[in-house]
Formats: structure tokens, C-alpha cells, sequence
């Protein structure tokens, strides 16, 4: 994902509820305590280690949207270490953002080790079939718009205790072959960079999709772009519940596509961020509801399978403690 330079001022409020990192003094690692083997293998049965934090900080700013939403760090001697007060919480709201039998696969705070994503990705397995996306809870839509690097996305607030504390954001949805083409070549293509590989893999994707610059060639596969009835449904200001269908998983965005390397290949997934505001700082800060904060490896193996209690060192967020359909 997009990492901006401009990182928040805010994190550097000191607070008391921080564990000390224990790293190379003066060194830039960045490690957080809680990553070692001893913590992060008790009572795991895959002995998974959590990792909430990469190697740098890490923040998310949706295009068209001042917020920024952060990695659950805070600046602690050299280095950073997990902030606590934004992964601990008792709230449990969410269900799984969708209900199609066919989404098996879910991929981790983690893509794998060393590789940080801040965020869950769903898909069908190898299948690259679209799917409904619905809420992951009740709450009000907040933003609807093209995100230069994640295409179309839609944030979701979520109130607990009566206020705007929790949101969902997803992101790579689907709002017609026809304006996401468009939208590619006009608002995400101007702001790759010639020399970052990006531009080249991405261009040659929408070559390859029927979706080339010039709009007279186009011939828009259903199998990258979808159909004109995958549209988003909701508006900002929307209040939905988990019953309602939002919108379509796709890949649009370079995000959303140009990971996958193979520019013939589709690469159709729900990437769900879920933020929560830290009470302590009123930042926003990525959290990892199934509170393993780890590679994929370490969730449950089946979509709806109960969160090992030992995997999850941080607060779980699913109702009932487990990831169920809504
Ligand atoms: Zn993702």
C-alpha cells in the first residue's frame, strides 16, 4: 500500500501505558516487544508470533479524505514500540464482510513474514470471483470516492459508547467497467511514478484488461472489470446494517492489481482496513480484529473458525469472539 512521508506529530505524545522496546540503541529498527518468541507463542497452537509493527511507520490517507489512519505505534527511546491503548479494547462489533460461502480465504495483518499489510484481505481462492461486500457492521457511510492507489472505497463509522469510534474501509470495490476505466487512466495513472515499476506493471494491466488510453480500443473484460450492474450502493451519509449489500470485491487501483505481478491475470479481493479511534490521543490507528497481528498462516484456517485464544495476544473484535458471516 501507499505510505506517506508526513508522519503524525501526534504519535509522539508521550503516555504512560507503553512497553519499553529493546533494541540496537541508536539504530533505526524498529521492533516492538511484544514480537518476541517468548510472548508470542504461548498457548498457539501454529506458534505464531505477533508482529504489529513493520520496520518503519506506517500511515494511510485516502485520496479526497483528510483523515489519516496509522500503524498502532508510539515513539518509545529509539525506536517505537505497539501502543497499547489503541489495541485494547472490549468493544466486539463486527461480523465477516460478506455472506458468499465461496470467500475462503483471508490474508493477514501480515502478507507473510517481513511483509507488512495493516489490513485483512478476502477473496475466493484462486478463483478471482467477485463477491458482495456488506458492512462489517452496523453504521453510517462516511466517504465514497476513487482512492488513487485503492480505487473505489468506502469507509464506514462505526459508533460505540455514542460516538464515532471504530471505522471499516474498504477499498479495490468494483463501480462499473465503464468508470473504473476511466477513472484508472484519468486520476491514478497521472500519479505513478516512471521509475517505480508501478506504472509500467499497471499500464500493462490495463492494456491487457480491454481498458487502453485510448477510450475508441476499449473492450472491457467482465473477468478484471466486472459488470455494469457491480456498482456501489450506498452514498455518503447512508446509514446500512450488515444485512445490506454495499457493493462488489474487484481489483481496482494499482493497489489492487499490480501486486499480483501476471498484468493478464485479475486479481479480484475485499481489502478491509479497520481503524479505531484511540480515546487516549483521538488519532486513528489500524487494529487487527482478529488480535493475532500476524502472517496469514497464524489465522484460522476455516473463514469461520474460532481465533485461537493463544494467537490472539491483543483484543479480539468479532461478536461472539469469532469471525462469523453477518
Ligand atoms: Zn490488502
Amino acid at each position: 500500500m501507499k505510505r506517506i512521508s508526513v508522519f503524525l506529530t501526534a504519535l509522539f505524545i508521550v503516555i504512560s501505558n507503553v512497553t519499553l522496546i529493546s533494541g540496537p540503541a541508536g539504530a533505526r529498527h524498529f521492533e516492538s516487544p511484544v514480537t518476541t518468541e517468548t510472548h508470542s507463542t504461548q498457548g498457539c497452537a501454529r506458534k505464531c508470533p505477533n508482529r504489529p509493527l513493520g520496520d518503519e511507520p506506517y500511515t494511510y490517507q485516502i485520496s479526497g479524505d483528510r483523515t489519516v489512519y496509522s500503524w498502532p505505534a508510539i515513539r518509545s527511546g529509539n525506536g517505537w514500540a505497539i501502543r497499547q491503548s489503541a489495541v485494547t479494547f472490549s468493544n466486539k462489533l463486527f461480523s465477516l464482510p460478506f455472506t458468499d460461502r465461496d470467500v475462503t480465504d483471508a490474508t493477514g495483518w501480515l502478507y507473510e513474514a517481513g511483509d507488512w499489510h495493516y489490513a485483512i484481505d478476502y477473496s475466493n481462492e484462486g478463483v478471482n470471483k467477485s463477491f458482495e461486500v456488506h458492512p462489517a457492521a452496523d453504521g453510517r457511510v462516511i466517504f465514497v470516492g476513487w482512492d488513487d492507489w485503492s480505487g473505489n472505497t468506502i469507509v464506514i463509522s462505526h459508533e460505540a459508547d455514542g460516538a464515532d469510534s471504530f471505522r471499516t474501509i474498504y477499498m479495490h470495490l468494483r463501480n462499473g467497467p465503464v468508470n473504473d476505466c476511466n477513472k484508472a487512466w484519468a486520476e491514478s495513472m497521472p500519479l505513478l511514478r516512471d521509475d517505480s515499476g508501478n506504472l509500467k506493471k499497471y499500464r500493462a494491466h490495463l492494456n491487457a484488461s480491454g481498458c487502453p488510453r485510448d477510450e475508441g480500443g476499449r473492450q472491457l473484460k467482465p473477468l478484471h472489470w466486472g459488470t455494469e450492474n457491480q456498482k456501489i450502493r450506498v452514498q455518503k451519509g447512508d446509514r446500512v446494517t450488515t444485512q445490506q449489500v454495499i457493493a462488489f470485491a474487484g481489483d481496482t487501483g494499482p493497489g489492487g492489481q499490480v501486486a499480483a505481478g501476471d498484468p493478464n491475470a485479475p486479481n479480484t479481493h475485499l481489502h478491509i482496513f479497520f481503524a479505531r479511534l484511540d480515546p487516549t490521543d483521538n488519532v486513528w490507528y489500524f487494529f487487527d480484529p482478529y488480535g493475532i497481528y500476524g502472517a496469514s498462516a497464524c489465522y484460522p484456517k476455516g473463514i469461520t473458525d474460532p481465533v485461537e485464544r493463544g494467537c490472539a495476544r491483543f483484543s479480539i473484535a468479532w461478536r461472539n469472539d469469532r469471525p462469523q458471516r453477518p
